[in-house]
């Protein structure tokens, strides 16, 4: 089957300027999905990455952490391919039952993520992967959540980077890793 190049899949994603606030340029990569040669190609092109970043220790991944709501949308699937776990991170008051809490803190005020307890055990060695990276504080987040609960932040990864906010910076305890970057 044939599969699209990183340039032809950030051809499909959309700008949308003032979105959802005045001086934010929305990066939207839903037209990805419309296409399932697409779809398909980027869950290829992260899996072939993770694969370059943690060679022989790709097999090791236990957990795959999608984080709320557009890293649910490859979490699965890559989790099916290596053969790990999914576990959601969730805004505040989404997830069930008891749950560990980290705070970040954003343009107005803080907010909250969670994740289920139990959800990833001691020594679990874990991908944390979301659509995008901004300012780093959602991801930052989610890393506190992992060393919370005792796992090994084996690498970040975005299929979007806005390099120009060094969101990168804020990540501690594993690589990190994006396919489609902007100035
Ligand atoms: P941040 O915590 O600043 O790194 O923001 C990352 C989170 O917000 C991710 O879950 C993204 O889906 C979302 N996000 C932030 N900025 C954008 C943007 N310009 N376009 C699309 N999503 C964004």
């Amino acid at each position: 089957p044939a599969v699209y190049d990183l340039a032809h899949i950030q051809s499909l994603v959309r700008a949308i300027p003032d979105f959802p606030h005045k001086g934010i340029v929305f990066q939207d990569i839903f037209p990805i999905f419309q296409d399932p040669v697409a779809i398909e190609s980027l869950t290829l092109h992260l899996l072939t990455r993770i694969k370059e970043t943690l060679g022989e220790e790709t097999n090791k991944v236990d957990v795959v952490v999608g984080l709320d709501a557009r890293g649910f949308l490859f979490g699965p699937a890559l989790a099916i391919h290596l053969g790990a776990a999914f576990v959601p991170v969730r805004k505040q008051g989404k997830l069930p039952g008891a749950c560990t809490t980290a705070s970040y803190s954003k343009e107005y005020g803080t907010d909250v993520l969670e994740v289920q307890e139990g959800a990833i055990r001691p020594g679990q060695r874990v991908i944390i992967i979301d659509d995008l990276i901004a300012t780093g504080g959602t991801a930052a987040a989610a890393g506190e959540l992992v060393r919370k609960s005792k796992g090994t932040i084996a690498m970040y990864l975005f299929v979007i980077e806005l390099l120009f906010l060094k969101g990168r910076d804020k990540l501690e305890g594993g690589s990190v890793e994006s396919l489609l970057h902007y100035e």
